[in-house]
């Protein structure tokens, strides 16, 4: 804090924590403002979820060009994608361009992880402690912590005693890891599982998969981008924008306006199969408007996929243990998979479903089960993240009144838009929990948060306010309606991250209400309705 006559100014206007796609991108924006802002990250480069998850198989579900930012028509221009669903090295390289760019990371500090934050009441700003020790201060505080930034790993004794290599997928390693002949335990089922399966299936020596809930996976469907198609795309960046800002996720794919029963079942079955057949996300967020709605609806595409894994697994008893049998087709994200079925086809693979033989303890050799001892060259686990609040919660966080953020949202996160919490002044969740940025394509649900926090910062500015605090009327109104539309949505009954659940985590195994399910559009149209009506909902001085 520094001290201008009787005025106490704090070190910086505005701090961001997190230098990942939202984070890049809303630096760029504070810079453009002319603010004094620096980027506190805890890795040692940017791209948040690009940098850490480095394990085989990482990729775009999202289309590439769906993917990149839309704010600089040169980086459009200048940047190639090579693959329509590109792999993890590639996007990290996308954003360490931007990055470079726009001269950014000379405002970013790198192995700088946020241990506290407390708000100073009288001086209207956050005082920040570092892990290092540091300390500074700021009058806004802004997240960009990612919404799948903190990785669980399972509650099973013995995990510390394995002697061989081990990884959550989260960490794993920048250094190449050989995997050739080795026999291979991986735990989980989920998105990253399931693109690792796929990926290692056919270079290791033996891969096991431990299996507790299968999940509803589709083909991807990836290819090369070629010259012609290159040029295409790059033409037509604005009707791609266009087209994101129209659907529900932000993605290419939205739904399609008939309902199931509308339609004959010769003409629905042609238009599944080439929905499955269509690479990307069509297959689940491209379906007739019902599926994700309706049970009956949703039954008959379960129906229609399942066949399809049974089609594509030759031993039927495989089969039947990956099909889902606890939720529906799409009422969890759905894997996008390559060659992830055809893998169980392989001799080198085999599934253990611990629902039968329940993983007993993690051996020096490798994983115990009821039935017997596995025993492993390497363990990978894929078994997720304190998913939206998790990032949060590791972090000190204390507002008005000595009142911590931990304890607000034990039983679940309480905000107004995602973008802000009641007693905690001048701090900005940029892709919060109830916001609309964490059920979208990620890159459009940002864009909008930053350009809305950016424009909120500017008017705080234009009138010499140094406070914003979102009243507790606004916050009860928009938890409420956030819980009110998980009423008759099939993504509220499957127990998932976006429900909040997390077996690894103490108290996290109930539904708690942690994204906004209204749609990309309406929470647009949420926010712009905010400002129109002179920032509604906040208390601003
Ligand atoms: P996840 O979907 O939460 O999956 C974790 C897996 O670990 C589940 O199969 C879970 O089983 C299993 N598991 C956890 N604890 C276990 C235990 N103690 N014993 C046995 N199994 C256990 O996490 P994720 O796969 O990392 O994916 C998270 C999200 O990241 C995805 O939904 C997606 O949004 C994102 N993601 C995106 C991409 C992409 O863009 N292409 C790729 C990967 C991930 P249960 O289901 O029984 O809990």
């Amino acid at each position: 804090m520094t001290e201008t006559g009787s005025e106490r100014r704090p070190d910086h206007e505005v701090v961001i924590i997190g230098a990942g796609v939202c984070g890049i991108y809303m630096l760029y924006r504070m810079l453009e403002f002319g603010v004094d802002v620096t980027v506190l990250e805890k890795g040692d480069g940017v791209g948040g979820t690009w940098y850490w998850n480095r394990y085989p198989g990482a990729r775009f579900d999202s289309e590439s060009y769906s993917y990149g930012y839309s704010f600089s028509k040169e980086v459009l221009e200048e940047w190639n994608w090579s693959e329509h669903f590109a792999a993890q090295p590639e996007t990290l390289r996308y954003l360490n361009f931007v990055v470079d760019k726009y001269d950014l990371s000379r405002h970013m500090q790198f192995g700088c992880a946020l241990e506290a934050a407390v708000f100073d009441d009288e001086a209207d700003c956050w005082a920040l402690t570092l892990q290092d020790g540091r300390t500074l201060t700021t009058r806004f505080l802004l997240t960009a912590v990612g919404m799948l930034s903190a990785a669980t790993m399972p509650r099973i004794q013995g995990v510390e005693t394995f002697e061989g290599e081990s990884f959550h997928t989260y960490y794993w390693p920048q250094e190449p890891v050989n995997l050739e002949g080795k026999k291979v335990g991986i735990i989980g089922t989920g998105a990253t599982a399931v693109q690792v399966i796929g990926e290692i299936a056919d270079k290791v020596g033996e891969l096991t998969v431990f299996q507790r809930r299968p999940n509803w996976c589709a083909p991807l469907h990836n290819g090369p981008i070629d010259d012609e198609t290159q040029a295409r795309i790059k033409a037509s960046y604005d009707a791609i924008f266009e087209r994101c800002r129209e659907t529900p996720g932000g993605f290419l794919h939205g739904p399609d306006r008939r309902e199931f029963l509308e339609v004959p079942e010769e003409e629905r079955l042609a238009f599944w199969e080439e929905l499955y057949a269509s690479p990307g996300f069509g297959v689940w967020l491209g379906n007739f408007r019902d599926v994700l709605v309706d049970p009956h609806a949703n039954a008959e595409y379960s129906k229609f996929i399942a066949a399809k894994i049974r089609d594509r697994v030759d031993d039927p008893i495989i089969a039947e243990k990956l099909i889902p049998k606890d939720h529906g087709f799409g009422s969890r994200r759905v894997p996008m998979e390559t060659n992830y079925y055809e893998a169980y086809n392989r001799p080198n693979v085999h599934l253990v479903d611990v629902n039968d033989t329940p993983i007993e303890r993690i051996t020096p050799a490798g994983i115990e089960t009821s039935e017997r001892e596995y025993e492993f060259d390497v363990i990978i686990y894929a078994t997720g993240f304190d998913a939206i609040t998790g990032a949060f919660d590791r972090i000190d966080i204390t507002g008005v009144d000595g009142q911590t953020l931990r304890d607000k949202w034990r039983d679940g996160p309480i905000t107004y838009l995602g973008l802000q919490i009641t007693g905690f002044p001048n701090l900005l969740t940029l892709a919060g929990p109830q916001s609309g940025s964490v059920t979208t394509n990620f890159p459009r649900g940002i864009e909008e948060a930053v350009d809305w926090t950016t424009a909120l910062l500017t008017y705080l500015r234009e009138h010499d306010h140094t406070r914003i605090e979102a009243t507790q009327a606004a916050e009860d109104e928009w938890t409420q309606h956030v819980k009110d539309l998980f009423d008759g949505s099939l993504l509220a009954t499957a127990e998932s991250w976006f429900t909040g659940y997390n077996s690894n985590v103490d108290g996290h195994d109930k539904l708690r209400y942690m994204v906004y399910m209204g749609g990309a559009p309406k929470f647009r149209e949420r926010l712009a309705e905010v400002v129109n009506n002179g920032y509604e909902g906040f208390d601003i001085r």
